[in-house]
């Protein structure tokens, strides 16, 4: 079986060089060669010898991400659908803002376990998880390309396909991955749950710098059930007493993210219920309309209706923001370029 690089760390590296005569100063060139310069094919490793580039050519890959569609927004957002080994399909967005910043949005898992309603990720049900180096390529393949138009990968949010809590090891070990070998700022990454609250005690204790967003959607029990199945597990109740001991813990302010469904959780009851559940947290919250997808009949809340629900959080003391959708014309929420090729193939084969 070949191995995939990508996979390897520093003394796996080592020790895969090392097996093969090699000298130890190889392992830091190949390194260089694949966190620094960030480069497409052994080819380009240029001070190795030829024989040891043959040799990991065939012995080994430079990943395992195979592109097979891509969209472009008309705001520039880029959305692509990747082919893993095995067969399964996972997504990354790449989200240019106004500003310096280029936000990567990658997967991580092939499907999810979750069952939120709205979420076109969780209409496909679970295929499996990805392993760390599946979830830190699709940020190290923007990050080449970016570098390429001279500019920069800044910002990686774990909010693509997947619950990175579900996942929780894996995808730990690919934030610190996108911290160590791709240079990315922990304050600059963040990892989205839809509220594993064992897990966010567990994350609280890591001791990173790494942002945490919490899918809320709905501030009472019967609501939050209806829409995210996980509150059963886990119920608002518990969820907070996780949320205020991450606060305590870490000194660090959470996002809490509310995905705006017109006449489901947009009233202004359903936000002064919100201010009260969050009162007195270090926290702010999202406010994002609703991307329609396929399984599911609502659309997004009036833009009247989310700045209402807005200012009365601020009037709770509450912080919160209306976020644009982006992509929204390339179906750039979760799993949704997904679901549109399964679609399409269905179509071809009917
Ligand atoms: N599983 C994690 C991260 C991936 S989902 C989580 O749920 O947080 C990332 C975000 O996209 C979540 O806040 C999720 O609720 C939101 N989302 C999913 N489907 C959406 C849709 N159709 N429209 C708007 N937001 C959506
Ligand atoms: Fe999974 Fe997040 Fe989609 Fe829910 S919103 S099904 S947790 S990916």
């Amino acid at each position: 079986m070949t191995v995939n690089l990508y996979d390897l760390s520093p003394e796996g590296l080592a020790g895969l060089l090392a097996a093969w005569g090699e000298p130890r100063f190889r392992a830091n060139q190949v390194r260089e060669w694949l966190y620094d310069k960030r480069v497409s094919s052994f080819d380009e490793m240029r001070n190795l010898p030829k024989k040891l580039r043959d040799r990991l050519k065939t012995e080994t890959t430079l990943g395992v991400l195979a592109p097979i569609s891509e969209q472009a927004s008309h705001d520039g957002t880029l959305k692509r659908l990747y082919r893993l080994p095995d067969g399964q399909m996972i997504e990354s967005v790449l989200m240019p803002y106004d500003d310096d910043r280029r936000t990567a949005c990658i997967s991580t898992q092939a499907g999810c376990a979750m069952g939120c309603v709205f979420c076109a990720t969780g209409q496909m049900g679970f295929a499996r998880h990805l392993t760390a180096a599946e979830i830190f390529e699709q940020a190290v393949l923007f990050a080449r390309e970016l570098e390429a138009q001279g500019e920069r990968l800044s910002n990686v949010v774990l909010m693509g396909m997947g619950e990175p809590f579900h996942n929780y090891d894996e995808s730990l070990a690919a934030v610190r991955r996108l911290m160590d070998d791709l240079g990315i700022g922990a304050r600059h990454i963040t990892v989205s749950t839809v509220g594993l609250a064992p897990m966010i005690r567990r994350f609280a204790d890591e001791g990173l710098q790494v942002r945490l967003a919490i899918s809320l959607h709905a501030a009472t029990d019967e609501e939050r059930s209806a829409l995210l199945p996980v509150n059963k597990r886990w119920p608002l109740a518990e969820l907070m007493v996780a949320c205020r001991e991450y606060v305590e813990k870490t000194g660090r302010r959470i996002s809490f993210e509310w995905t705006a469904i017109q006449g489901e959780n947009d009233t202004p009851e359903q936000a002064r219920a919100l201010g009260k559940l969050l009162k007195g947290l270090l926290c702010h919250v999202n406010i994002i309309p609703l991307n329609p997808t396929g399984g599911y009949a609502h659309g997004p809340s009036a833009a009247d209706r989310v700045d209402r629900f807005a200012a009365i959080l601020g009037e709770c003391g509450v912080p919160a923001t209306v976020r644009v959708r982006r992509g929204i014309d390339i179906n750039a929420g979760c799993g949704q370029l997904k679901a549109a090729v399964l679609n399409k193939q269905a179509d071809r084969s009917e």
